[in-house]
């Protein structure tokens, strides 16, 4: 572990306790993007954090630099996904984007002074990636004219650049996608109305409209035939900062059930002494530890051939594990529970919310069944018993 990693944990525990916490219902109620709370993320050194320092950034090893989402992640989990994906997209940029882009841009990422953002779902296309359709055609001149609809993006408006997993063929499949940013005010580029997400309502989702939207070559982050394998590498990177978010909100659930139950007096004792109530909360502390330990081992795993089955075993156990806390924490305060003051019920919103984005438990249970039948090629035979059948 680097000296700076523990400054860095320190600094978006602050942020998590100071700047996030106290103002999250307002944001919610207010329904925008809190720009001068991400101002703030960024001066605390939390937006760049795998950026190298010649371009501004912490240089942090995304092993180390994922378990700031932890931290984010006990105020709320959707604003730590938000970073995330603005930290994988400024990483994207200084280590694949051309020099003239990252030159235009990189600074302004890391420094937060612009926002960045990743955009590859489309209304038919979430999981079944490869059956998209926004459409780039490749002109005599460099430039890219790319027309299409995304869908669910986020900081939809509010990012200043998309990077946008577009098609360059009408060939069915993946091999012609390719990566590309888009700046928010280039012409043609505009946004469908913003989805309605009581829970995370600070967060713009909207669909991103592509008409005629032309941009030159030096916006390619990932070139043709790479623009799946290289988005699919950033979700795995994006899959691993979820899990690490949603520890800090399994965190952050049984905390507060651990401040209720001590207090509420029953049957001559409070909450907390009753048994039942300890095995309850003693199952989401267990699945808690569990969590950490998983994450962190796919942060390490990152980059090698384990990598993408890591992550898949970290997205699919950690939300899913989160979602059980939040629904133990808010039983083991009975009515209370259900309270707004309690934030249980965000909580469990929110760990739903992370159990869909990024790859859904389910796509990750089949990326987890992939790996078993390769590894299962590998494993030697077991010799089955005269008159037990065959294997
Ligand atoms: C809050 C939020 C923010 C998001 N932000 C972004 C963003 O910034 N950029 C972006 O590109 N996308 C973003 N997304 C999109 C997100 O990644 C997709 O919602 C997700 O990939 C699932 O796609 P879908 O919603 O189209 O569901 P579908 O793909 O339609 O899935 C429907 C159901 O089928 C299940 N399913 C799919 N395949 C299988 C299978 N083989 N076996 C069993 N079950 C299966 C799914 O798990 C799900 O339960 C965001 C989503 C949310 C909720």
């Amino acid at each position: 572990m680097s000296a700076r990693i523990d400054e860095i944990l320190a600094a978006a525990r602050r942020h998590a306790e100071e700047v996030v916490a106290p103002d999250v219902a307002a944001w919610n109620e207010a329904g925008t993007w809190p720009r001068e709370a991400s101002d703030a993320a960024a001066r605390a050194g939390l937006l760049g954090l795998y950026a190298p320092a010649e371009w501004g950034g912490q240089g942090l090893p995304l092993a180390e630099g994922i378990r700031v989402y932890e931290e984010l992640g006990r105020a709320d989990g959707a604003y730590a996904f938000a970073l995330s994906m603005h930290n994988i997209c400024t990483y994207a940029v200084c280590g694949f984007g051309t020099d003239a882009f990252r030159e235009k841009w990189a600074r302004d990422l890391t420094s937060g002074r612009k926002l960045a953002n990743f955009s590859l779902t489309e209304p038919q296309s979430g999981s079944d990636a490869a059956n998209m359709k926004t459409r780039a055609v490749i002109n005599g001149d460099g430039t890219w004219t790319i027309n299409g609809r995304k869908a669910w993006v986020s900081l939809a408006g509010e990012a200043d650049v998309y990077l946008t997993v577009v098609k360059t063929s009408d060939a069915p499949g993946h091999r012609d996608m390719a990566m590309i940013a888009i700046p928010k005010d280039t012409p043609g580029l505009s946004f469908g109305p913003r989805y309605e997400t009581p829970s995370y309502n600070f967060l713009p989702l909207a669909e991103m409209h592509l008409d005629n939207v032309t941009v030159p070559e030096e916006n390619i982050i990932l070139p043709v035939g790479k623009g799946l394998s290289g988005a699919l590498m950033a979700i795995d990177i994006a899959r691993v900062s979820i899990a690490s978010g949603c520890c800090g909100l399994m965190q952050s659930a049984l905390d507060i059930a651990l401040a209720y139950t001590s207090r509420r007096r029953m049957f001559g004792g409070v909450c907390l002494d009753l048994e039942g109530i300890q095995w309850m909360l003693g199952e989401v502390a267990t699945e808690l530890e569990a969590s950490r330990l998983l994450y962190r081992a796919a942060a390490e795993a990152l980059g090698t051939e384990r990598g993408p089955v890591m992550a898949a075993h970290a997205k699919r156990f950690v939300p899913d594990a989160a979602l059980k806390a939040a629904t133990i924490c808010t039983q083991a305060l009975g009515g209370s529970g259900l309270l707004a003051p309690w934030q249980l019920d965000r909580l469990s919103r929110l760990a739903q919310m992370l159990r869909i984005v990024d790859g859904t438990t389910e796509i990750c249970r089949v990326v987890i069944g992939r790996d078993l039948r390769r590894r299962a090629q590998e494993v030697p035979e077991v010799p089955v018993p005269k008159g037990y059948g065959e294997a």
